[in-house]
């Protein structure tokens, strides 16, 4: 049932939670909002404050394990705020300017002086990474194949070995959990590994800087990253993507938590319909109808067989509801 009331954006009363992850895995919740501007976006938090309720936010549920069942309370989706544009100069970084809103970014091209973008929370990775590649600037290349959305990116610092999410970002602008608004320069914050250390604020979205380079040569270089992540990822599976962060090499004698997994013989272990993916040992895939509660068990269970095995102990990257 979709409501407007009692809340100051659209509202979902008892929405199913699950066929918004990648892993289609998890229960409902009481009430989602569903902002469709960064603004409205600061209502709707200060909104669940007044009401006592400390309200989750979901990008592109890339990287999350949703429990079973039902839950109280809130959750704010990112999702409908998916706005990318290049900043309107003359009005500095204004977060809602720029021309016609439906126009493709990409198309919109005329000035290499200032290869900036502005990205709401709720961009698609895939979508902003394109939008990169056609206006010819690079520095987005590496997060190919990186499901979500830029709020999450941001959040979760996404990368891999060509590249992360903060290499880019030249400043974000964040809802602190008491409900204020912060704009954060590059130099005020920290990111680290999987990890952009933003104390907890919300993302609404980022200014990036990228570099102007060869149109062909970064879709070459996309092409080639891609194939090589769908050579060695379970990509068109339905996952959370890495299930563990992988651990110090020190530890692990350089070793990524996928390799710890495949040499304890972890791949291919199920638990229901969850199995670790024969594919690479740090996804785990739904192969039919998994559920939460098999998933986690799953987790446990080789989370075990690698300490056992080794002596590491695995940290979590997915994050748990
Ligand atoms: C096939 C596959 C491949 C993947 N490959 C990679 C990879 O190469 N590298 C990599 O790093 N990740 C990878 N991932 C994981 C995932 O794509 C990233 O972690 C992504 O950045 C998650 O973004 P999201 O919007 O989906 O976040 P969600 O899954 O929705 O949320 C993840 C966490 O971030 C929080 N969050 C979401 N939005 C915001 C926001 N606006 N502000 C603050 N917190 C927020 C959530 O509350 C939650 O705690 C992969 C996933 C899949 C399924």
């Amino acid at each position: 049932m979709a409501s407007q009331a009692p809340w100051p954006c659209a509202a979902i009363s008892e929405a199913e939670l699950g066929p918004r992850t990648t892993i289609k895995v998890g229960g409902s919740v009481e009430w989602l909002l569903e902002p469709a501007h960064p603004d409205e976006f600061v209502t709707a938090w200060r909104a669940c404050l007044e009401r006592d309720l400390a309200p989750l936010v979901l990008g592109g549920g890339a990287n999350l394990l949703i429990a079973d069942g039902r839950r109280s309370g809130v959750v704010i989706t990112t999702e409908r705020m998916s706005r990318v544009f290049r900043p309107n100069r003359n009005e500095g970084r204004d977060w809602t300017a720029n021309g016609d809103p439906s126009a493709p970014v990409s198309q919109r091209s005329d000035d290499d002086s200032a290869p900036e973008l502005v990205a709401w929370a709720g961009a698609s990775m895939p979508g902003l990474v394109r939008a990169a590649r056609e206006l010819g600037w690079s520095g987005l290349e590496g997060l190919v194949g990186v499901p979500g959305h830029v709020g999450g990116g941001v959040a979760m610092n996404a990368g891999g070995r060509w590249g992360e999410m903060w290499d880019v970002v030249q400043s974000v602008r964040v809802l602190t959990p008491e409900g204020e608004l912060e704009d954060r320069p590059r130099d005020a914050c920290s990111p680290s590994y999987r990890n952009g250390n933003l104390g907890g604020a919300v993302v609404l979205g980022a200014v990036l800087r990228l570099e102007p380079a060869n149109r062909l040569e970064i879709k070459e270089r996309m092409r080639q990253y891609l194939s090589e992540k769908s050579a060695a990822q379970p990509v068109t599976e339905r996952s959370s993507g890495c299930i563990f962060k992988n651990p110090d090499p020190e530890q692990s004698d350089g070793r990524s938590a996928g390799k710890l997994i495949d040499d304890c013989g972890g791949k291919g272990l199920s638990v229901g319909d969850a199995v670790v993916s024969p594919k690479h040992g740090n996804f785990i895939v739904n192969t039919g109808r998994a559920r939460a509660t098999d998933v986690l068990e799953l987790i446990e269970r080789v989370r075990r067989l690698v300490e056992d095995e080794s002596g590491v102990a695995l940290q979590t990257e997915v994050r748990m509801w």
